[in-house]
């Protein structure tokens, strides 16, 4: 089966492109290479340049194609914040412009990459599926809107789609020409940064008056290589007429106090940090119920934290 993956140069698409092709499926990638990189992908894939905004090159990029694992998107909740209408555009309009290609070229199958954003400040921990939403930043609405956009065309088209709802993803994947892991510019995710905090340099810490035991935001955090092995039992699971939504996390939270200790002895050293105000769009709490996922996809996340810190020192060593 040929599996079309948008986004396939970023950094989770390029480990789905790669996970894929190990279990002997065909790929073709769509990515407009705006944060991707076109060397985080193997030189024999079929690799189409452009953006999801762009319907005549999601045609081309479906030829053969009979699944699709859509990752392109934009994905910082911070610049959401800065630029909604961009979020919107990328994310909502690209979004539906792949589902009506989809439709007139007889492709069926999906698996949609949202987000743990759509749900805001939960009322209850952990956050099962059927939560409320109520995304406190543009980012987690316009994943939202999308959610509801697959809803529909299930209803109306028949299309077998699953959402997967992902909470902090970290880690990374050791390949033959080398790792793979997170590459953006400007980093602002905890991990990667607190890798490369210095004491003249400290991380900031965003908050330490927030509601929870230690006063720091509480997050649940998965390996980037558990998360796409869910992706692919999702591809098998997803069931004509159907749009089902998992979420995909470790099922436990952390406080970063917690990030900054395990790290500190992963890596032997005590790394330096400064707290500074809280960042805008920010939950206190996220921590995912991990129960539907081990039942309809048959998954289970096996790699801790020291290893999410481990891969990514590792790979930020080259
Ligand atoms: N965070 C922080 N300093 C940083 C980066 C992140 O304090 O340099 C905090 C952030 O406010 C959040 C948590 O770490 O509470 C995880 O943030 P990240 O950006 O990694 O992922 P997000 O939860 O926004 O998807």
């Amino acid at each position: 089966m040929r599996v079309l993956v948008t986004g396939g140069a970023g950094y989770i698409g390029s480990v789905a492109v790669a996970l894929l092709r190990r279990d002997g499926y065909d790929v073709t990638v769509l990515d407009d290479l705006s944060t991707g990189h076109r060397d985080s992908l193997p030189a024999d894939v079929r690799f189409v340049e452009g953006s999801v905004l762009n319907s005549a090159i999601i045609a081309d990029a479906l030829t053969d194609c009979e699944a699709v694992m859509h990752f392109a998107a934009k994905s910082l909740v911070p610049e959401s914040v800065a630029k909604p209408e961009l979020y919107h555009d990328v994310n909502v309009n690209g979004s539906k412009n792949l589902l009506a290609q989809m439709k007139l070229a007889g492709v069926n199958r999906l698996v949609f990459s949202s987000t743990a954003a759509t749900y805001g400040e939960p009322e209850v921990i952990p956050i099962t599926e059927i939560s409320q939403t109520n995304p406190t930043s543009p980012y987690g609405a316009t994943k939202l809107e999308v959610d509801h956009a697959i809803t529909e065309a299930a209803k109306r088209d028949g299309l077998a789609a699953i959402s997967l709802r992902y909470f902090n993803v970290v880690g990374g994947i050791k390949l033959d020409r080398g790792w793979i892991s997170e590459r953006h510019t400007p980093e602002t995710h905890l991990i990667p940064n607190l890798l490369r905090s210095t004491s003249a340099n400290p991380i900031k810490i965003f908050g330490n008056d927030w509601p929870t035991k230690d006063g720091t935001c509480i997050r649940d955090y998965i390996h980037v290589v558990d998360l796409i092995e869910a992706h692919i039992a999702a591809l098998k699971a997803a069931k004509t007429g159907s749009h089902e939504i998992i979420n995909l996390g470790s099922g436990s939270g952390y406080s970063i106090l917690e990030v900054i200790a395990a790290t500190s002895a992963a890596l032997g050293t005590e790394l330096p940090y400064e707290m500074t105000a809280r960042r805008a769009g920010d939950p206190a709490v996220l921590v995912a119920d991990i129960s539907k996922a081990r039942t309809l996809l048959g998954w289970q996340p096996t790699r801790d934290l020291a290893q999410m810190v481990n891969d990514t020192y590792e790979a930020a060593q080259g």
